[in-house]
């Protein structure tokens, strides 16, 4: 019985000896490679790339089955300028036989990031398609591949794959849809293909009767090709369709207006839109402009007044102000809205402390921007 538990304890401690044994010379390889990768992974944090890249290539030197200390090198390459050489690398990557699902979808992620780089739309899209193929149809894969046609310029292919994953979705986004079209038509206006850009903005306009640019490109093309009254038609209704957003197309109605004569029914128009929003400054000073230009000071100095008793502050009111009155040669009554348009300036200047890095505002400058957390990012 003795003999048998010396012989239970001399296999244990055999056991021991040999697991002691094994820790310290067993292959440091995966130790090192895990080591260096995990430095590397602290360096891109600090978004310190060179160091990162350093790390990096002593991680696969120690174990070249490091399949994402390779995606990694791959990316910071593509990052440095160098997409070929990342393409090379990620290309290398797919063939490999040991990927599991995740590394093989990061893989061709990259992949599409680098192409897309060295702008190869053709390949990016051939790899998205094989990304959409074994994520079986993921809708953010199909997104992927949304964006690429988006910033190839293949607008019809882009509207076609959005329309497809709205159905999915069960959600309509009319404005996206218009988008696109009117992105088709002003590529085929840059093509020297007037008609066919109309019909697209057409198009757009019947998907999303409220699509501003619809409109605006389509008086346009109208105006390139001297067909004023065309333009003014398709901006009238603009206009009265989309009142909040009409002033877009102010200008454009003005310049036609007036370059035809028609300095009736262009006051008429503005008269109309400003009763119907009296609050809207921008159809107010667009008003006050056509009476200047037709020489009724009188008229656009009134309008200027009223506007200023509806938003006492205004600065466009002030700035017609000025002009207008001097003008009529009301030299210290335009002085007076001078002297508060500077002051107005210099109390914006005052006031506002700007982060140099993000833009945030601040009454007082930060020294820690609490947006981007840069440092000394709001003085000179
Ligand atoms: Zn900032």
């Amino acid at each position: 019985m003795t003999t048998l538990i010396y012989v239970g304890i001399g296999l244990l401690s055999l056991m021991v000896v040999g697991l002691i044994i094994y820790l310290i010379t067993r292959p440091k390889k995966k130790l090192d490679a895990s080591l260096e990768y995990t430095t590397a992974l602290n360096y891109l944090i600090n978004d310190q790339k060179k160091e990162a890249l350093d790390k990096l290539r002593d991680a696969v030197r120690n174990d070249t089955g490091n399949i994402d200390a390779y995606l990694k090198i791959g990316d910071i390459l593509r990052d440095q300028g160098f997409h070929e050489r990342a393409i090379k690398i990620h290309r290398g990557l797919t063939i490999r036989g040991s990927l599991d699902y995740r590394q093989k979808i990061d893989i061709y992620k990259s992949l599409i990031k680098d192409y897309q780089v060295a702008e190869r739309h053709d390949k990016a899209l051939k790899v998205a398609d094989k990304l959409i193929e074994i994520t079986r149809g993921e809708l953010w894969a199909k997104n992927i591949k949304l964006k690429l046609f988006e910033s190839a310029g293949e607008w019809d292919k882009a509207f076609d794959l959005l329309k497809s994953l709205q159905k999915i979705k069960g959600k309509k986004n009319k404005q996206r849809l218009a988008l696109y079209k009117v992105e088709a038509g002003v590529k085929c206006i840059g093509e020297g293909r007037e008609r066919d850009g109309r019909l697209k903005f057409r198009e757009a306009i019947k998907i999303d009767k409220n699509c501003p640019p619809a409109y605006l490109n389509l008086g346009d093309s109208y105006i390139r090709e001297n067909r004023n009254n065309d333009a003014l038609i398709e901006l009238k209704k603009f206009v009265t369709q989309t009142p909040e957003y009409g002033y877009l197309a102010f200008d454009r109605i003005k310049e036609i207006l007036f370059n035809v004569g028609a300095f009736g029914e262009v006051g008429n128009m503005f008269r109309t839109l400003l009763s119907k929003y009296p609050d809207n400054e921008k159809i107010r000073f667009a008003l006050v402009d056509i009476y200047e230009r037709k020489g009724q000071l009188k008229k656009a100095i009134d309008l200027c007044y009223a506007g200023l008793e509806q938003n006492a502050d205004s600065q466009l009111a002030r700035r017609y102000l000025v002009r207008i009155l001097t003008r009529r040669n009301e030299k210290n009554e335009a002085l007076k809205y001078a002297m508060k348009l500077i002051d107005d300036l210099y109390h914006q200047i005052d006031d506002h402390f700007v982060c140099k890095v993000c833009g945030y505002e601040s009454l007082e400058p930060k020294w820690h921007c609490p947006q981007c957390s840069e440092w000394n990012s709001f003085l000179d």
